[in-house]
């Protein structure tokens, strides 16, 4: 059976567009999931773009050792050098060259002509080389390129030692069967191209990441470049876990494989969505909230004689808790710990101390907890972003007939208890103001929504925000029954992301 390389750039093309910075910490996290989850390739990030990057990808390298650690890199010299530097360390290192091919990207862009792009690929595919012997070689814009000179210049990289060459659809431009005809082509005219793996990177403008990814395994690519949840520049990048599932439910008619242990696909997800702040929508394939929900009374009359009859997907396999019994308020420790472990999180015991507290606290105030309050207790209390800032306690006042009036208690970066009030146009903008006056980072609020995790009046509510500092974007997540409190937590998730990325 052909086994499809799997490439995920979550920590490249995804971060790089989420519209919020994550920290070297958080990316780490998330490396450490993708090893799990059974990634072949992460690509770390760009090195040579900042040097938080170049830090985060040399992070990842030292001590990831079960999937390749890719970075990528311009077609300049000193490009090609830092990214070498950030992933020396690596288990099994790539770097990752582009360079852009078609007509209009090579005219206004690059303002070169053609001789000058290929020997440029060619000379610095050469240089990576002489570093290490796995390079990745992408012409850029590839589906807007004239064939012929794409075929040249792909001959050119293999030759010049490139061992995958990956074709990107970068404007997410290209249909299903134009591109399966395109790799066919490839693969036709490229003499050498038996010395390299095929790979393509496809973006989602027209929806059509994925179909057209899974058009190209047809057609001869063997390597996919992908994103947890579809998150990437514009509309985003091909799917994982909806290119994963579609081989594996399909097997009849794609006869392929990939080592992604698809059981860890939800909480991969779940990671990825808190980190990045970026929601899944309720309706995404196999992540989705309603994925494997069932409204229509006759699905749930189906589902309930005959699992297949509505579902094409085991929940399970994706790992979706099978079990609906909820924990309460009389569950004990060993209840809770086992429920976790059912959800895949193996806590040390002080992690359960620290949450099973949050847990009783929320039981005095919630009759049923779920598998995904659970999820929002996790998330809550064992965040990895280290805090400069911590809120103790907020109090507020409100109504139609008094000033909306916030106080605060913080600990501060020594340790010192800072505490201020202010008043502001509603409860939220009170909390806001107060706590500006401690944590004096100057920023704005451009992004602000809250959700429940759950349904019922007392669900937990889940506050998404993002702020923008110096032209830079920060997301900061809280959770709480009280979305005042949710919305504090939120603010000061987003401050302590601000305060440690930029010192790193
Ligand atoms: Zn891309």
């Amino acid at each position: 059976m052909d086994k499809v390389i799997i490439f995920d750039t979550t920590l490249r093309d995804g971060e790089q567009s989420a519209g919020a910075a994550l920290t070297i910490s958080e990316k780490l996290e998330i490396a450490r999931q993708l090893e799990k989850l059974g990634v072949d390739v992460i690509e770390a990030g760009f090195p040579i773009a900042s040097p938080g990057d170049l830090e985060a990808v040399r992070n990842i390298s030292k001590e990831i050792r079960g999937s390749s650690i890719c970075a990528l890199s311009h077609a300049q010299p000193q490009a090609v050098d830092t990214a070498w530097e950030g992933i020396k360390d690596a288990a099994e290192p790539r770097i990752h060259v582009f360079l852009s091919s078609s007509e209009i990207h090579m005219s206004h862009q690059l303002r070169k002509n053609r001789d000058q792009v290929l020997e440029q690929a060619r000379a610095m595919v050469a240089r990576a080389k002489k570093h290490l012997d796995n390079v990745e070689f992408s012409p850029m814009d590839a589906t807007r390129t004239d064939r012929k000179f794409l075929y040249q210049l792909l001959r050119a990289v293999i030759d010049a030692g490139a061992t995958t060459v990956n074709i990107p659809d970068t404007v997410g431009y290209t249909m299903p069967k134009e591109f399966g005809s395109l790799i066919q082509g490839i693969k036709r005219n490229v003499d050498n191209i038996e010395k390299a793996v095929i790979s393509v990177h496809c973006h989602n403008d027209l929806g059509l990441a994925v179909a057209n990814s899974l058009a190209a395994i047809d057609s001869g690519a063997r390597q996919i470049e992908c994103t947890v949840n579809g998150i990437g520049e514009r509309a985003g990048n091909a799917s994982m876990e909806e290119i994963v599932m579609a081989i594996k439910t399909r097997h009849d008619l794609m006869k392929y494989s990939t080592d992604i242990n698809t059981e860890r696909i939800y909480k991969t997800s779940r990671l990825v969505s808190d980190f990045t702040g970026m929601y899944v929508q309720p309706n995404k394939a196999i992540v989705g909230a309603n994925a494997f929900r069932h409204e229509s009374g006759i699905h749930q009359d189906g589902i309930i004689k005959e699992r297949t009859t509505y579902e094409i997907m085991d929940p399970e396999s994706i790992g979706l808790s099978g079990t609906t019994l909820s924990l309460g308020k009389l569950s004990g420790r060993h209840a809770f710990r086992k429920r976790l472990e059912s959800l895949g999180y193996a806590l040390s015991d002080d992690e359960i101390n620290r949450t099973f507290a949050a847990f009783k606290e929320l039981a005095d105030k919630k009759k049923e907890i779920t598998d995904r309050d659970l999820e929002a207790i996790i998330s809550e209390e064992l965040r990895t972003i280290s805090e400069i800032y911590h809120l103790e306690q907020v109090q507020v006042s409100c109504g139609d007939l008094t000033m909306p009036t916030a106080s605060v208690r913080l600990t501060g970066p020594d340790g010192k208890i800072l505490s201020d009030a202010a008043q502001g146009t509603g409860p939220v903008d009170a909390v806001y103001r107060a706590i500006n006056r401690l944590v004096k980072v100057p920023n704005e609020l451009i992004e602000f929504s809250v959700k429940s995790v759950t349904e019922g009046i007392d669900a937990i509510g889940e506050v998404t925000i993002r702020i923008e500092s110096e032209g830079k974007r920060y997301a900061g997540r809280g959770a709480h029954t009280d979305i005042i409190v949710a919305s504090a937590r939120a603010y000061m998730n987003a401050l302590n992301r601000l305060l440690v990325t930029k010192g790193e």
